[in-house]
């Protein structure tokens, strides 16, 4: 299996490449050439897997086995699992008679990007010793050098998927004093040589701005050879199908004959529920995907009209009464909501699914690979209208198609907060966190429409315990609740005790970032300590 990217396909990568490379040269983002089947006889072979075996099974049919041979995936894949704390890895759980939670927050920073980033960090560990094992004696080693910007959410979990790995350094800028002090804590207490804090006095903006400006700075990108671990890395979707397997394989026995399976996904960058669109594309069965945002709501207005535009033009203007709450348009801005994580102005995975629908859309006659390139042709054509003017309006063709695998809707934060105290106080008592009630509020939007023989599995991508604030004050009320007995987990206690390593930085300043970068690159190559506190 080769990849190409989304804006042009002279270049075909191996799956190596891809990874390591993350985003492509000209912009794109790297798809398979072809989504595979399911093997014959699928249904039957993996339906006692467990989360380990349905990875091997799902991830061998996209990565050729001369690339990594089945018995290395195998040790991969249980070597970035065997950190998750439930057996399960993403155990599903009854709410009601229609509705199942998919809880993705087992892993080691209680939120669901670990499943995919656990994954990639034993994929580069993997790549670069095995690249520097084919190097003659005195030949320089290869080594990567990961830069990020978080505003707290984000950030543990890439640290927690690289921390430790062989020829890999981390960079976490953080604004300092400005992400929740568990956040904050997640990310401080890891205190591995590789790994590197840095608290910048500034802005979230500031961090992130210095981040792009880095790797555009072309002669430290080539000596310090900076990669990115951000949603669009393909490892990262292709780590995330396996769970949707899983959720068929333990929720269709349960339900009658017939029955088909609707997921519900909390959606910001797109890239949770790309990956059930791939399990569907491959033949798993199920109904529409649904994608639920907040009111950062780009991806809702697009299933409305078919225009994906970063500001709310009003073209779906009287379209909007479900009972969702217009908000307050901030000169097109991003607007700070209770479901952070989902907080985005544009959707970066989304130009993936937009090639599928330019792919189908094309003349169904040709070629398959004449039709592929008039794909590329296509999308780069919407992105750049997209830079420049901020929108595009896709033909009606192509929404409907869009329409065929997908229904959208837009969640307010009060609804959030309705569906958290709502879920609380029915039978069984579930505490949500504000993206799942963001996805759980969506799916009572869809169910009233769906067919009877439609069964809801909603995806949980925090635990509640992570975004304390939001479920604090949907909960304050009740009198039966007590955050630290109903919700706060044992790893949680004591952590902001915990020894902690940072490195400040007193200004947003890039050539500060820079001192420190290569300043602890030079530390992790002599094996010196690294001090607890250091500053710049
Ligand atoms: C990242 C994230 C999301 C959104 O996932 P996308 O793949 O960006 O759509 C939802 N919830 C939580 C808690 C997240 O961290």
């Amino acid at each position: 299996m080769r990849y190409f990217s989304t804006r042009g396909k002279d270049q075909l990568l191996s799956f190596e490449e891809t990874v390591l490379t993350g985003l492509a040269p000209n912009g794109g983002l790297y798809i398979p050439e072809n989504i595979p089947s399911l093997p014959h006889g699928w249904q039957i072979a993996w339906r006692n897997h467990s989360f380990v075996d349905l990875s091997v099974e799902v991830l061998s049919l996209y990565i050729s086995p001369d690339e990594i041979s089945r018995a290395e995936l195998r040790a991969l894949v249980e070597k970035s699992y065997c950190t998750f704390r439930h057996p399960d890895v993403t155990p599903v759980k009854k709410l009601d008679d229609k509705t199942y939670v998919l809880e993705l927050f087992h892993g080691p920073t209680f939120a669901f990007k670990d499943v995919a980033l656990q994954l990639l960090g034993n994929l580069f560990e993997f790549f670069l010793v095995r690249r520097n094992a084919r190097k003659a004696a005195g030949e320089k080693q290869e080594k990567l050098t990961v830069i990020g910007a978080t505003s707290g959410d984000t950030g543990s979990a890439a640290i927690y998927g690289l921390r430790n790995k062989a020829n890999v350094s981390i960079f976490i800028l953080h604004p300092k004093g400005r992400v929740s002090p568990i956040q904050e804590a997640q990310m401080t207490t890891v205190t591995d040589v590789n790994v590197h804090n840095l608290a910048v006095d500034g802005t979230f903006d500031d961090c992130q701005d210095m981040v792009k400006a880095l790797f555009a700075d072309k002669e430290f990108n080539a000596t310090h050879r900076l990669g990115a671990v951000n949603s669009i890395n393909w490892a990262r979707i292709l780590a995330q199908t396996v769970y949707y397997f899983l959720a068929y394989f333990h929720v269709t026995p349960q339900l009658p004959a017939g029955a088909a399976l609707q997921f519900v996904v909390p959606t910001g960058n797109f890239g949770d529920i790309l990956a059930g669109y791939y399990a569907k594309r491959m033949g798993l069965p199920m109904a529409q995907l649904v994608v639920a945002t907040n009111e950062n709501d780009i991806l809702a207005r697009f299933w409305r009209h078919g225009a994906y535009e970063k500001v709310d033009s009003g073209v779906g203007a009287g379209a909007a009464a479900d009972g969702a709450s217009d908000g307050k348009q901030a000169a097109g801005g991003v607007k700070e909501t209770l479901s952070p994580a989902m907080d985005i102005l544009v959707s970066s995975n989304f130009e993936r699914l937009l090639w599928y629908l330019a792919y189908e859309g094309a003349a169904q006659d040709a070629a398959s690979a004449d039709r592929a390139r008039t794909a590329c042709t296509t999308l780069d054509g919407w992105m750049s209208e997209m830079k420049s003017d901020g929108r595009v309006q896709v033909p009606t063709a192509v929404l409907e198609l869009a329409r065929r695998d997908f229904l959208a809707d837009k969640v307010s934060d009060e609804q959030t907060l309705e569906t958290i105290r709502a879920y609380y106080s029915s039978q069984p008592s579930y505490v949500a966190d504000p993206h799942t009630a963001v996805g759980l509020t969506a799916a009572g939007i869809v169910a009233p429409h769906n067919p009877l023989n439609v069964f809801q599995v909603v995806l949980s991508t925090a635990h509640p315990a992570k975004f304390s604030e939001a479920v604090t004050r949907a909960l304050s009320s009740s009198t039966s609740f007590q955050f630290e007995r109903d919700v706060l987990p044992e790893e949680f206690k004591g952590l902001l005790e915990k020894q902690r390593r940072v490195i400040e930085v007193e200004a947003p300043d890039i050539e500060l970032v820079k001192k420190v970068i290569e300043q602890f690159v030079e530390t992790e190559t002599t094996g010196e300590a690294a001090p607890a506190r250091a500053s710049v």
